[in-house]
């Protein structure tokens, strides 16, 4: 990836040195930048563009998005508000133009520009589509092709347009909510709604003892990296969150079932008696002790490596497995 990244900067100043030496090219950099303004203040977004000619700036704009817009949208609504610029600015030069180059420094972007499909920004791709169009009748030996510039890579004009959107976050603004901004608001709402609630039902969540931080939208490492079947994951997510076939949960959710473990039908089945004590699973507990020596059930069942080891218990075991259920095949050896 690096690689290709080093080869793609080169491959961009080549095409640089190609614009600023050849008058028939014209190069048209566009920027969307979100931050905070004032100490205390919600971030703005501010979007932004930049004509050059032969290396001079012949002309550029900014607008200002206000605090309802993302990074993202500020992104395409300066490249439509470049194509229908520059059909303005190109009559002082259409005697030489022939390519006209838009540097875009957010691939996000440069994959939904050209999309009329549904998508959050579409209103922007629709107007940027439009009007290259239109460059393109009324202009047609004229080509138009779209690059993904490397930003902060100190080529001159991604760095004057960066520098232009970022003032224009203080600009006046009138646009209203962007589908963007609502989704990603609505987005981290629910997520601190949830990290509160999370954190307010600690005194009866079971979870908490296993789950150790707040909950995020992101998976769990060991999730991203899980192989096992499905029926393993299924048992491993139920004894994290303390819902398992046993005893302990029998007793509050299904008061029909026994509560008490078969090693002896006087223990009651907890996570804890399963994992750490009980004799049925001795054969498969040396998995648990890898992980943790002193089998500490917290470390077991809050780290990576413990929830590795309990992943290879629950493979080696019976444990956790619904009695009268679709048995395992197990072999103790
Ligand atoms: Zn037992």
């Amino acid at each position: 990836m690096k690689q290709e990244c080093t080869t793609h900067h080169r491959h961009i100043q080549h095409l640089l040195n190609v614009i600023t030496t050849n008058p028939d090219h014209l190069a048209i950099y566009t920027n969307g930048s979100s931050c905070t303004p004032h100490y205390r203040c919600k971030p703005h977004t501010g979007a932004a563009f930049l004509v050059t000619h032969l290396g001079k700036h012949i002309h550029n704009e900014a607008r200002g998005l206000g605090p309802q817009a993302t990074s993202f949208d500020a992104e395409l609504f300066s490249a439509a508000l470049a194509a229908n610029r520059i059909l303005d600015v190109l009559p002082t030069h259409v005697h030489r133009t022939t390519h006209i180059h838009y540097f875009i420094d957010n691939t996000a972007a440069i994959d939904k520009v050209y999309d009329m499909s549904k998508h959050p920004g579409q209103l922007n791709s629709i107007l940027f589509h439009d009007a290259t169009d239109k460059l393109l009748s009324t202009y047609p030996d004229i080509s138009v092709t779209i690059h993904w510039c490397p930003s902060h890579k100190g080529i001159p004009g991604n760095e004057h347009v960066d520098q232009l959107a970022h003032a224009a976050v203080l600009l006046p603004h009138s646009i209203p909510s962007t589908i963007t901004w609502l989704r990603s608001t609505a987005h981290r709402r629910t997520l601190q709604h949830w990290q509160q609630e999370w954190v307010s039902k600690n005194c009866i969540n079971s979870s908490r003892y296993a789950l150790t931080t707040l909950p995020t939208y992101t998976l769990h490492l060991v999730l991203q990296k899980f192989t096992e079947t499905r029926h393993i994951q299924s048992h491993l997510l139920q004894c994290i969150t303390g819902h398992a076939f046993m005893g302990k949960y029998y007793q509050r959710f299904i008061p029909n079932e026994s509560p008490l473990c078969p090693c002896d039908n006087t223990t009651i089945q907890t996570r804890r008696h399963v994992l750490l004590h009980c004799p049925i699973h001795n054969h498969a507990r040396s998995f648990l002790r890898e992980a943790s020596p002193s089998l500490q059930l917290s470390f077991i069942l809050s780290t990576v490596k413990g929830w590795w080891a309990l992943i290879s218990f629950l493979k080696h075991s019976c444990a956790f497995i619904k009695q009268d259920g679709p048995q395992m095949v197990f072999d103790p050896g």
